[in-house]
């Protein structure tokens, strides 16, 4: 199954595609991810990359799409994928369409901007195996460290107020119509999100009849 998983910054597309991608066996494509992990070892494309993400605007087509057909090429994504923060343009969603992906189901996570403020100014991530946390609602056993692999959690630079803010504006109006793309193809199912990652991971299941 190839799955996009849609949604404003701090929805919690990366906290429910993580779950789901061991669910399904399948890998789950942060573009996000690929490009925090070029900026921390400072390749030509971090560089590149790094101003865009740290004003909260996007990082070029060119830049996101490559990334994505050079991982879509990999073995492991023979079975299915899920792609989280890509498309967030129609250019880009465009250019899925011309490496001839299918897209089976885009599971649309609705939050509003009042919600999406609350949640960036609470998330913390791992300092080095990149799993997403929050104080409140996904907290860790102590808030510092990663239940996963123990290292320090850390702050986002780009999860600052005046940074979301301008993601905000970012997304509305370049990315939400992609939803608009994906609609008109009868591929989107849509479903709010919930105060509790299980609660929210219910209604992702049951959108994807799994
Ligand atoms: P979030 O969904 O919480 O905003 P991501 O980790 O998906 O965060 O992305 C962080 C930043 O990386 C974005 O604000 C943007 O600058 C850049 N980025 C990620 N994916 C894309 C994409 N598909 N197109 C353009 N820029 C992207
Ligand atoms: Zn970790």
């Amino acid at each position: 199954m190839n799955i996009i998983f849609f949604g404003p910054p701090g929805a919690g597309k990366g906290t429910q595609a993580e779950i789901i991608c061991t669910c399904l066996n399948i890998p789950t494509i942060s573009t996000g991810a690929a490009l925090r992990e070029a900026v921390k070892n400072e390749t030509p494309m971090g560089l590149a990359a790094k101003s865009a993400m740290e004003s909260g605007s996007l990082v070029p087509d060119e830049v996101v799409i490559g990334i994505i057909r050079d991982r879509l090429a990999q073995d492991d994504c023979k079975n299915g994928y899920i792609l989280d923060g890509f498309p967030r343009t129609v250019a880009q969603a465009e250019a899925l369409d011309a490496m001839g992906q299918k897209i089976d189901t885009v599971i649309s996570i609705v939050a509003s901007d009042e919600k999406i403020v609350e949640r960036l100014s609470g998330r913390r991530l791992c300092g080095v195996c990149g799993a997403s946390y929050h104080l409140v609602y996904n907290p860790t056993k102590d808030n510092k460290t990663c239940d996963k692999c123990g290292a320090d959690l850390i702050i986002r630079k780009d999860d600052a107020p005046e940074v979301v803010k301008s993601r905000l504006e970012t997304y509305h109006a370049e990315t939400e119509p992609v939803l608009a793309y994906y609609t008109e193809k009868g591929l989107v199912k849509s479903i709010e999100t919930q105060e509790g990652v299980e609660e929210t991971t219910r209604l992702v299941k049951q959108a994807l009849c799994i």
